[in-house]
């Protein structure tokens, strides 16, 4: 209650405050800092995705920088002989603006990624682009491999969706949905998106040729999923599981990658941190009493 009314006056919390708990959820502000922390994910043994923080850009000059950022991503990927792969949106690449021209940005960062022997996949933003985003996606695989998406498991069409994706061999990221939708398109109770999420993934589980990564902290899930993929023999490398940077679920992912799963962090960085990590605070209510604490803490009212 205490927690969900803090968070509810999060907007008017100061931004410094914000930043100082919610860093936890971020790599840093610029490449160098997300390098670093992918070089110490590697080191224990896990793979990462990169994200350069930011959505709806506003300008097309905007969306081209998103590209040039995306293309430094790459290039320090492979200059630095990381174990990743980049997230990227499609509203940051202008798809709001201009859907023809973010498309011709998409590809040039899938067709940039591929000669690097690289990875590109795109995330799910709300259902006005659920379509749109399945509709590139589908493109692009017909050109180039090297390509990805994201299922919500929430949306009621997914298990449909699921099901012609998995057959075609797509490699699909299978998440619960974070955006507030409508009933009449998405499961509202936690545990009918958690039912949707295991069919689904039995869905996907259910193809030969495709690949899945299991977004989720939800332990019983992944215990779940663990399960699912034991008792069906899945090979490991035809999934992985995959949580975001901050989230404290280290001990079972430690624990899933010495019993040699494939685990991957999702690493966003950069100077457009504070919607990101708002949404990650709204999730984690527990969090608030943190930002009351630093609110009221001396070091911040010296510093006010
Ligand atoms: C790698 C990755 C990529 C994603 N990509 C997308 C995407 O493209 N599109 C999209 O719509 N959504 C995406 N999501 C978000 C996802 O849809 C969920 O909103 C989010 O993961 C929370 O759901 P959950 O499955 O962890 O279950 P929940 O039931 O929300 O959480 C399970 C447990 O984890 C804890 N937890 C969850 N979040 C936090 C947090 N921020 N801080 C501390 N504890 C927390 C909860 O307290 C709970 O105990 C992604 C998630 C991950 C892990």
């Amino acid at each position: 209650m205490f927690g969900q009314l803090v968070t509810r006056l999060l907007p008017l919390v100061p931004k410094g405050i914000v930043r100082r708990v919610a860093m936890r959820y971020v790599a840093g502000e610029d490449l160098d800092a997300a390098a670093q922390a992918v070089r110490n994910l590697n080191g224990r043994g896990y793979l990462a995705t990169m994200d350069i923080l930011g959505e709806d850009a506003d300008s097309d000059a905007h969306a081209d920088q998103t590209v040039q950022g995306y293309g430094a991503v790459l290039a320090r990927i492979a200059a630095d002989g990381l174990d990743s792969n980049i997230s990227v949106k499609l509203t940051h690449l202008g798809i709001r603006l201009d859907p023809d021209r973010a498309g011709e940005r998409i590809r040039a960062l899938v067709g940039d990624a591929k000669e690097r022997g690289n990875f590109v996949r795109i995330d799910m933003e709300d259902s006005s682009l659920t379509q749109a985003t399945l509709d590139v996606f589908r493109a692009l695989r017909e050109s180039h491999g090297n390509v990805g998406t994201v299922l919500q498991a929430y949306l009621r069409r997914t298990e449909q969706d699921a099901r012609e994706l998995a057959a075609a061999g797509a490699n699909l990221r299978l998440c619960k949905g974070i955006y507030r939708e409508p009933a009449d398109i998405a499961f509202q109770k936690p545990e009918e998106v958690r039912q949707a999420y295991l069919r689904t993934a039995s869905v996907l589980l259910d193809g030969t040729t495709n690949y899945t990564a299991f977004a989720t902290h939800d332990r019983t899930l992944i215990a779940a999923l663990e399960d699912m993929v034991t008792h069906r023999a899945i090979p490991r490398d035809r999934f992985e599981f995959q949580a975001l940077l901050g989230v404290p679920v280290e001990d079972l992912l430690d624990d899933l990658v010495a019993r040699g799963f494939r685990v991957r962090w999702y690493v966003p960085f950069g100077r457009e941190w504070y919607a990101y990590s708002t949404r990650r605070l709204k999730e984690n209510p527990k969090m608030a009493t943190y930002i009351v604490r630093q609110m009221f803490s001396p070091r911040n009212q010296s510093a006010s």
